[in-house]
């Protein structure tokens, strides 16, 4: 892997090693660009509000300015860029994108984890019967039609669980929707890493029919993960088996 858009920090409290340990392992296993994204802080209109797994809103600066200190002082070695991984919560998208643009991110991925938002809504897609998958594939289409974001994460984070028509049918609006809007695919290591549900190569044969471009994406959670020969071989050989589209240059 010589490019990653994908790296969280321990700042999100559910992931291990700071920024500097994530560079240092890039360097020593040959990445060229890392981008991070660590789950970006939300400024929700609920002062006491916060989410417990994502940095906290008062760590936004000092989060972007350890970043660009490092793309600095190791600019010889690796491009270093600071973004976000985002959800798309259509009532606070607007303010939310003016907080994060105090530290002008160089990039935002769309990591989308619940219909609706967080807060009132606490809609888990999985709760919700086939109406959740669609709900959720039209959130995530929103989300891509703002415009704002790089490419989208683990497209098939909740694809399971519904009946496999309406996969099919939501999987290919989703695929057909990010192709119109040229907004490569994730193929999530995370995933691959820890034998989850996704990524579903069901997803990829329809990008394929369908010719999105797709992009490999760490996830990382440790700084270890920014090695993982296993899960680039696997997803090297659905590219081959299903002749994706792979994104083989930086993007940034
Ligand atoms: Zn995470
Ligand atoms: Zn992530």
């Amino acid at each position: 892997m010589k490019f990653n858009y994908h790296t969280h920090t321990k700042r999100c409290n559910h992931a291990m090693g700071d920024e500097r340990e994530y560079v240092e392992s890039a360097i020593e296993h040959g990445i060229e660009v890392l981008g991070f994204s660590d789950h970006a802080p939300y400024n929700f209109p609920y002062p006491n509000f916060y989410s417990a797994f994502r940095m906290q809103r008062e760590e936004l600066e000092e989060y972007a300015e350890t970043v660009r200190a490092l793309a600095k002082e190791y600019e010889k070695d690796i491009r270093i860029l600071c973004g976000f991984e985002l959800e798309y919560y259509p009532d606070f998208h607007k303010e939310q994108m003016s907080f994060l643009s105090k530290v002008k991110p160089d990039y935002l991925i769309l990591g989308q984890h619940f219909i609706g938002n967080e807060i009132y809504d606490l809609a888990s897609p999985r709760l919700n019967g086939d109406l959740g998958l669609s709900a959720y594939v039209s959130q995530v289409l929103a989300g891509l039609a703002t415009g704002d974001f790089l490419y989208l994460a683990h497209p098939d984070l909740v694809g399971y669980r519904f009946s496999s028509q309406v996969i099919e049918q939501e999987y290919r609006r989703l695929c057909e929707g990010a192709k119109r809007m040229g907004i490569p695919l994730e193929v999530n290591f995370l995933g691959l890493r820890t034998n989850r549900h996704y990524p579903n190569k069901n997803l990829f044969k329809i990008a394929s029919e369908v010719g999105n471009d797709v992009i490999f994406g760490s996830d990382a959670h440790t700084p270890q993960d920014l090695y993982d020969p296993s899960s680039e071989q696997t997803a090297m050989g659905w590219v081959k088996e299903l002749g994706l589209n792979l994104i083989d240059k930086p993007l940034l």
